[in-house]
């Protein structure tokens, strides 16, 4: 017996709150959002239910990974990290994506009762964005063993087989994606190195 998931509602809540986000937002509403965001995609990637289904809300996860592009992208900004000034904006060009509307505004960052210094809050801003955009590749890595496994079953109804490869096509692309933001947040700690 089947007990459906909440996992389609849970998805649709946290898409809600990516489309509403203020246009002017703190490190700290980025950074839970796109937690949410990874986690939401983890739950669906083990759930039993969203996996053997056909038409199953997995489908949604590449956007929802999207969704999160453009705050991580606003970090980048606000903490200045990139090495080509340029760099960034031509390389989203390439994906036909619109200037980001959302700006963000640095958080001050503390340890304990340290303060951190604008330098040392850029390197942690760094690093958790190295992370999370490493959390996303593996989350669509994982999706499309999912999908491999889907499409190889034969019992998978052919409308479902579409949305699949649609699905699958989609992965492809948010993948391209995070990895040009991964070239930049990399290329910024090269930098530092020297
Ligand atoms: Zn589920």
């Amino acid at each position: 017996m089947d007990i459906p998931c909440k996992c389609s509602l849970e998805a649709l809540k946290v898409m809600g709150d990516l489309q509403n986000i203020q246009a002017v937002v703190d490190v700290e509403t980025i950074l839970n959002l796109t937690h949410r965001v990874w986690l939401q995609g983890n739950t669906m990637i083990q759930c039993e239910n969203c996996i053997k289904m056909a038409q199953s809300s997995i489908v949604t996860l590449p956007a929802l990974s999207d969704g999160c592009l453009p705050l991580l992208e606003a970090l980048c900004a606000a903490y200045d990290i990139s090495t080509q000034p340029g760099f960034f904006d031509s390389a989203m060009l390439a994906f036909e994506q619109p200037a980001s509307p959302i700006i963000c505004i640095r958080n001050q960052v503390f340890l304990g009762r340290t303060q951190l210094d604008d330098y040392e809050a850029r390197l942690l801003v760094r690093t958790l964005l190295a992370r999370d955009l490493i959390r996303f590749v593996e989350l669509m890595e994982a999706l499309k063993e999912a999908l491999t496994v889907l499409l190889d079953g034969n019992h998978v109804h052919r409308n479902a087989m579409a949305t699949f490869r649609a699905c699958e096509s989609s992965v492809e692309s948010t993948i391209s994606r995070l990895a040009v933001l991964m070239q930049v947040v990399e290329g910024d700690c090269d930098a530092g190195m020297s």
